[in-house]
């Protein structure tokens, strides 16, 4: 039993409770690779950022929670020594699917968990949530719980069309779960995929999806003022990298995201976290695509993960003082 408080990790409540109050959101970004950390951990140190560091089942079947746990750890230490006196670092499961496994990382120093119970019946999602919030809680590890399904292939998360959130369940689902955050859909959607064209409107020569539904949003907010709200699938698949990738032998496409100006929107309401994972994978394969095709003989994984780091460190700085508005914060 390991908690997190030792390894010098934050949970969310007084980050959410800040973030909601200031109008800006808090980065929550995946990570699988030790690059993907330290680029995460550089951007959050230089641009005076809290961050939360979350691991999906996929990363833990990739990395191994274990290794994914010290690398957090490691994470705070490496802020430290990168200047940073007080790094607000949060370890975060996301997208938990059983009691078990948010127990198993609690136990070993995470600082937050989600339990995804929406794809459960109303009433199974509120008794499975209320029995991780019961255990968490012992041990002031926040949970976040969800509502409203998602479309999209997160891992191995995997749903066909999406449902908003019913503004009228969201109440009745934080008082009796006791849940200190609430994921919800109002039409991001997982991986790089998120819209076919069909679904978007050309303007000036680019594809633009449909906006998020914000009167979902602020009928939530209605219900539960101040209540720190989640959004997931929320990469927004920027152009450039997508055109690198294509260039340089890649094959994406139709590759739609959420405009920037839309979670600069939310951001600026009860919204306090915003995933982003996508826009992390396009950054290191952009960089990695071109240092492949423009020196073929290189065969030192430095030269190629060290421009996929520094690409995706760009792009995680790029959103928290440009979108989410985070910089500044500690
Ligand atoms: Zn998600």
């Amino acid at each position: 039993m390991v908690n997190y408080k030792d390894l010098g990790l934050v949970n969310t409540r007084e980050m959410f409770a800040k973030a909601v109050e200031g109008g800006y959101a808090i980065p929550a970004f995946n990570f699988n690779t030790m690059e993907q950390m330290q680029a995460i951990v550089q951007a959050a140190v230089e641009t005076k950022s809290p961050v939360i560091m979350q691991v999906s089942k996929g990363a833990r079947n990739y990395a191994n929670a274990t290794i994914l746990r010290y690398m957090a750890q490691g994470a705070v230490e490496y802020a430290k020594e990168l200047g940073c006196e007080n790094p607000q670092i949060v370890l975060h499961l996301d997208h938990g699917d059983s009691f078990e496994i948010c127990k198993d990382c609690i136990d070993s120093g995470f600082s937050s968990v989600m339990i995804d119970g929406s794809h459960l019946p109303y009433d199974e999602n509120v008794a499975l949530t209320k029995k991780v919030v019961d255990y968490a809680h012992q041990f002031d590890v926040t949970v976040e719980g969800e509502l409203g399904v998602l479309a999209g292939v997160e891992d191995e998360v995997v749903a066909a069309e999406s449902h908003y959130t019913k503004p009228e369940e969201v109440e009745d689902f934080v008082s009796k779960t006791g849940c200190d955050s609430l994921a919800i859909s109002i039409g991001t959607s997982h991986g790089a995929h998120k819209f076919t064209p069909e679904q978007c409107t050309l303007v000036n020569g680019v594809l633009v999806p449909p906006p998020l539904a914000f009167d979902v949003l602020a009928e939530i907010e209605k219900k539960l003022p101040g209540f720190p709200i989640v959004l997931h699938g929320s990469s927004s698949v920027p152009q450039d990298e997508v055109a690198t990738i294509n260039k340089y032998g890649g094959q994406l496409k139709a590759a739609i995201g959420i405009p920037e100006e839309q979670l600069r929107q939310a951001s600026k309401s009860a919204v306090c976290k915003i995933n982003i994972d996508s826009d992390s994978r396009l950054a290191m394969t952009a960089a990695v695509r071109k240092v492949f095709a423009e020196s073929p003989a290189e065969f030192d994984p430095r030269k190629y993960l060290g421009p996929a780091r520094d690409n995706m460190k760009k792009m995680y700085e790029h959103k928290i003082i440009n979108v989410l508005g985070s910089d500044n914060k500690l």
